[in-house]
């Protein structure tokens, strides 16, 4: 199964015109062989190829769909504000009220600071803990995903040892890890980063022990460091405030992206008041960084978080999804895992150490009109219908058939994914 014909046609101009064709998170370089790279229209929860083929989209743009592509409220703020101005000489009033939203909305935020993309947030608030501590040592998971900056990028090509010099590793949920973690950067520990749940590439998704969440506070108080809080992948997704609210622990800082203008580019960072001098102290700044129209897209996604139904809408389609596909995998008797929050769901199979199977039942459910990924978890959206889901479940039932009709017979995965599993030792 491979892509279209306009599909292949795009991708050998893309391969003159633009180097390796594709980079980033966006090449289609892990994804199963009839996945296309290009689109043409998105609308909801549904996304149209370059061939015209429709698709109910879970990978959701990797998050910034939240509330449906071209969601009419938050297209018309945009619109709206793009109209009388934009990326002007200084930023417009709704800058001030944005940051006065998210200060009311978020508990643990006391100011807000804005920028474009999740890696803007998570370098910013690198800098402001260590402008904060006067120290150098961040601590993060191990293998968890920043951005792709220097100091973070999982692949550290052009990228300078030094760059990366004082970045330091302990394991998720890891409590012993992270005390002798903690110990070995001693008085230099500036910030512990994490995510509120892990959600690495292939790797199952493991939900935070609240214990660890807490020892995380714990920890970095007694050394005088930061707590830092990356929710540009979680953010409004599993709850309408931050995600480790539930738990009473509270971060310092906060970085958010991805749905924060429900596809509009905008990122932020908050944070508490005893980080206030230092975030106003770091030089940070982008020619777009204060335009207005993503901004007033963010303020008309806040005030859909702040009428809740949205979440409903979410979860309840999430769930329908994960337990659809349990009562198929258990009728055509596979061991299927699904992990992580039901609306940031990843899958795989038992016995599939090479992934074969669940690159092949991602593929056919591709090739049947359901946008899923076998390697990076996906994203429930608010404009999936229970018809939308019945819809993925009819091309995951086919998958599933295919799957038991081939039994052994399945084709081998992508080799750039063969080599990304020899090179985690799998
Ligand atoms: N942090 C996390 C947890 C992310 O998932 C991502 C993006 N996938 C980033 C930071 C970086 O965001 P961006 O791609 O917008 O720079």
């Amino acid at each position: 199964m491979t892509s279209g014909q306009a599909d292949r046609a795009l991708r050998a101009r893309a391969a003159k015109a633009i180097p390796g064709g594709m980079y980033g998170h966006m090449a289609t370089t892990l994804a199963p062989p009839s996945a296309s790279q290009f689109y043409a229209r998105a609308e909801g929860c549904r996304l149209w190829d370059v061939d015209g083929r429709e698709y109910v989209d879970l990978l959701s743009a990797f998050g910034p769909n939240l509330l449906g592509y071209g969601e009419p409220r938050v297209l018309a703020a945009a619109r709206a504000q793009m109209e009388v101005c934009d990326t002007a000489s200084g930023p417009s009033a709704l800058m001030v009220e944005l940051a006065e939203t998210m200060v009311a909305r978020i508990a643990d935020a006391e100011w807000a600071m804005f920028c474009k993309n999740g890696s803007d947030a998570t370098g910013m608030a690198v800098m402001i803990a260590r402008a904060c501590t006067g120290r150098r040592v961040i601590l993060t998971a191990r293998n968890s995903y920043h951005g792709a900056q220097p100091w973070c990028t999982p692949r550290p090509v052009g990228v300078l040892p030094e760059e990366r010099a004082h970045i330091a590793h302990f394991d998720y949920n890891d409590l012993a890890g992270l005390e002798a973690a903690v110990e070995a950067a001693g008085e230099d520990l500036a910030a512990i980063l994490l995510t509120p749940h892990r959600h690495e590439t292939f790797e199952d998704q493991l939900d935070v022990d609240a214990a660890f969440a807490r020892k995380v506070r714990e920890l970095a108080d007694r050394a005088g460091a930061l707590v830092m809080l990356d929710e540009v992948r979680t953010g409004f997704r599993l709850a309408a405030g931050g995600a480790w609210e539930g738990l009473g622990v509270a971060p310092d800082l906060t970085c958010w992206g991805k749905v924060l203008g429900n596809g509009q580019p905008i990122s932020a960072v908050t944070g508490a008041e005893k980080v206030r001098a230092a975030a106003a102290s770091v030089f940070v700044t982008g020619s777009f960084w204060f335009s207005a129209a993503p901004m007033a897209a963010a303020l008309e996604v806040m005030a859909q978080v702040a009428e809740g139904g949205y979440l409903d809408r979410l979860q309840t389609a999430a769930r329908r999804l994960r337990e659809g596909l349990a009562e198929q995998a258990a009728r055509h008797d596979f061991g299927f895992v699904q992990s992580g929050p039901a609306a940031m769901p990843l899958f795989r199979f038992e016995e599939d150490a090479d992934l074969r199977r669940i690159y092949r039942f991602c593929d056919v459910a591709i090739e049947n009109g359901a946008l899923l990924s076998p390697y990076h978890n996906m994203f429930a959206n608010a404009a999936m219908t229970p018809a939308d889901v019945d819809r993925v479940l009819e091309a995951t039932e086919a998958a599933f058939r295919d799957l038991r009709a081939r039994n052994a017979d399945l084709p081998p995965v992508p080799a750039p994914v063969a080599a990304r599993l020899a090179a985690m030792g799998r």
